[in-house]
């Protein structure tokens, strides 16, 4: 099925608003980087259908989407997860110094950060916290003056500790530009991993790629979906449901939580969207033989 020219950004669920704000979508990593368990067999096995929506056979790269997300919901206005964000040092130079102005994009589609009351990290890595903060007068400042910013409390001892000094010194010190000047300007909640929002909105523990993942539940008359965050990163995880990334901190747990939302999800028609699937990104999951596929919501 040919790729639409202009995919998808918004869905409804019940009487929740949900709308995809992309940062940058690309081939961005070889399958061997990110999935050690995989072959060259393996992804040649496959390219009838990741070609060209999931794999970029040019650069032998998978198409990576980072994004972030609008909820609305009675009322509330919750951004999911702050992408790369501008102007930071980073390691990875498709990162680094980057000027994608996310917000900018944000305020195109009617957002303007002022407005957010919530913001949620649904895990602590480089690509889902970087415009938690922007450049102010060569200081971090909170991008969202009047948010709470939600941060998991395990998340938050993990990734302050020692133990997780050497994975943050890998990408850059994004603990100190975008995490820790939201918590001393005293606008970040530590809450549990099922903390419940509203009626509407939940977040669910998925542990293991990072020690505080959650992925986020919109629930709204009779209709369900999940932001289900790095829970996957390619479908070739639904055909490989054992492949963990070589960035899960705990590949073993990871491991368990896909396998087990795979098979809680398949069949339901329940809406996921996974963060780092190219667009549309949201889709069903669906039983294949031993394995599973994911279907696109177009
Ligand atoms: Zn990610």
């Amino acid at each position: 099925m040919p790729i639409p020219t202009e995919p998808r950004t918004r869905f409804d669920i019940g009487e929740v608003r949900l709308m995809r704000v992309v940062e940058s979508e690309m081939p961005l990593l070889d399958p061997a980087e990110i999935y050690p368990d995989s072959t060259p067999a393996d992804i040649e096995a496959n390219l009838d259908w990741l070609v060209p929506r999931f794999f970029d056979p040019g650069s032998g790269r998978l198409v990576i989407t980072i994004q972030g997300f609008v909820v609305r919901s009675r009322g509330r206005i919750i951004v999911v997860d702050t992408c790369v964000g501008d102007c930071k040092s980073r390691r990875r130079t498709a990162f680094d110094q980057q000027r994608w102005d996310w917000i900018g994009r944000l305020a195109a589609a009617g957002v303007r950060p002022e407005d957010v009351d919530t913001v949620i990290c649904t895990h602590f890595h480089v690509d889902h916290v970087g415009w938690n903060t922007r450049l102010e007068d060569g200081r971090w400042v909170p991008t969202f003056p009047n948010a709470r910013y939600l941060f998991t409390k395990d998340e938050w001892a993990y990734w302050s500790s020692e133990t997780a000094r050497a994975q943050r010194d890998r990408s850059g010190d994004y603990l100190g530009d975008s995490l820790v000047p939201v918590v001393g300007a005293g606008l970040a909640d530590f809450v549990a991993m099922d903390h419940r929002i509203n009626e509407e909105i939940s977040l669910v523990p998925a542990p293991g790629h990072t020690p505080g993942l959650v992925g986020v539940v919109l629930r709204s008359g009779g209709e369900q979906a999940l932001l289900a965050s790095d829970l996957l990163h390619s479908p070739l995880q639904c055909r490989y449901p054992a492949w963990s990334t070589r960035f899960c901190i705990d590949p073993e747990q990871s491991r368990r939580t896909r396998m087990d939302f795979l098979a809680r999800y398949a069949g339901t028609g329940i809406m996921v969207v996974p963060t780092h699937f190219p667009s549309p990104s949201a889709g069903t999951i669906e039983r294949d033989g031993q394995a599973f596929r994911f279907r696109a919501i177009e």
